[in-house]
């Protein structure tokens, strides 16, 4: 049988991107495949998208020679607070407080933007010899033999591969052709997302306030420039991008405080409407599935890159492990290692993120008590906290060789 590739990427964003750098790396030929051009995913100004990448993603950068180029841009989080608030009133006093000091490995994670990371991986992917990188196409059918996959694409073009990796995003075509179900349901919840720069400097502190609608990430970036992911119910989202920026601002204001002085906007206003989607299996017949193609998670953690990330980090490893002894990689006992390995991890993530938005987006008195009593036993629980900080930083679980 003769393979255009050994593994067909189907989706070229951020996962897609990394995935086809790590199997590169790895020694596989690879195909990456995205709908958009290179130059429409990116955007020269802040267009509001930024990440925190938690220790373990940063480790993966590194291995794959990205984090050099990427650090002077990238701005470390050294402590986070989160704390119980309420529109118009101060934050509870019951707040929690992580500091970097706490653990050996230094800050707990970067905030990296998105016109820095996706120009960067757009053209390692163009330069590696290993890999072939197809813009502007999208897959239109797909088959599935006992040899090969087939990834048909809407020039008419047809790419044999030994494997196919969907990295196509919460709507995955690959997964859908493959049969793979989804759970999931939308939050009812919007994020609104921007970037402010503030008179008075963040010190590389994360806050997060939890607010009855949902909550509100105040992120550092480099600079007197902090990332905002504010949560609201569809309706006040709807309302608020309605509004004027003075009036947004003035509103955002209320709900920050005053403890980054004066805000304003560093570039436009977007909103995200929020959904959980997990995809039944990782797997198929000569299929995987990594990023939100797998799992699209509520933001509140900002986990959803790095659980990516740690997909990719596995299925390489798995791969090219199988292949080093003399396994074929692409059948189903293989990648059901992958499956096994990733697929606790996420669901409980999603899982988790799921019952902090529900404990913490609402009223109720009687919850909020509850709360404020937790996040104040945790304060006191130096042990508690650590592992808070370990569990946030990606460090905890079975961590694959590139993110150690
Ligand atoms: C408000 C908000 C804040 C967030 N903050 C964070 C954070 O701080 N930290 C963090 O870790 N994560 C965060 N996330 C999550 C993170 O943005 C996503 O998990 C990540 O961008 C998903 O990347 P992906 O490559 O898997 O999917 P996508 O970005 O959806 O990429 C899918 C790609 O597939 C291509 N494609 C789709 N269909 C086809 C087809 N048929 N043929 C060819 N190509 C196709 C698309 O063009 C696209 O380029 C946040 C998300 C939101 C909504």
């Amino acid at each position: 049988m003769d393979y255009d590739t050994d593994i067909a990427i189907v989706g070229g964003g951020l996962n897609g991107a990394m995935m086809g750098l790590a199997l590169a790396e790895a020694g596989f030929t690879v195909t990456l495949i995205d709908s958009q051009t290179a130059k429409s995913q990116q955007s020269p100004q802040f267009d509001g998208r930024s990440y925190s990448l938690a220790i373990a993603s940063v480790r993966l950068l590194q291995a794959l020679g990205l984090w050099e180029t990427l650090a002077p841009n990238a701005q470390p989080i050294l402590e986070i607070k989160v704390a119980d608030g309420r529109a118009y009133s101060n934050p509870s006093p019951y707040f929690l407080h992580f500091d970097h000091h706490e653990i050996e490995e230094g800050p707990m994670g970067h905030m990296v933007e998105d016109r820095h990371l996706r120009p960067l991986l757009q053209q390692r992917v163009q330069s590696a010899s290993q890999i072939n990188y197809r813009t502007g196409v999208s897959l239109s059918d797909m088959t599935i033999t006992d040899t090969h996959a087939q990834v048909m694409l809407d020039t008419q073009e047809i790419i044999t591969a030994r494997l196919v990796i969907g990295a196509d995003g919460r709507q995955s075509q690959t997964a859908e052709r493959a049969g793979i179900k989804r759970t999931g349901w939308r939050y009812g919840q919007t994020s609104l997302v921007c970037a402010l720069s503030h008179d008075t400097p963040h010190q590389g502190i994360a806050c997060q306030y939890f607010m009855p609608p949902g909550p509100l990430a105040i992120l550092p970036l480099k600079g007197n420039r902090s990332s905002i992911v504010w949560t609201e119910s569809d309706a006040n989202a709807v309302t608020i991008m309605a509004m004027d920026d003075k009036e947004y601002l003035a509103v955002l204001q209320h709900r920050i405080g005053d403890y980054l002085g004066k805000i304003e906007l560093a570039g436009a206003r977007y909103s995200y409407p929020l959904d959980l989607t997990i995809a039944q299996n990782y797997v198929a017949a000569r299929l995987a599935l990594v990023g939100d193609a797998a799992h699209g998670v509520h933001p509140i953690a900002g986990q959803g890159l790095n659980l990516g990330l740690r997909d990719i980090a596995a299925l390489s490893e798995v791969l090219s492990d199988a292949r080093q002894r003399g396994e074929d990689f692409s059948s189903l006992a293989v990648l059901l290692r992958y499956q096994e390995w990733r697929r606790f991890d996420t669901t409980a993530l999603a899982v988790a993120t799921d019952t902090v938005n529900r404990l913490f987006s609402n009223d109720s008195s009687f919850l909020r008590s509850l709360r404020d009593l937790g996040m104040g036993a945790i304060n006191r629980l130096p042990a508690l906290r650590r592992s808070f900080i370990r569990e946030a930083a990606g460090l905890t679980g079975d961590l694959p060789r590139l993110m150690q």
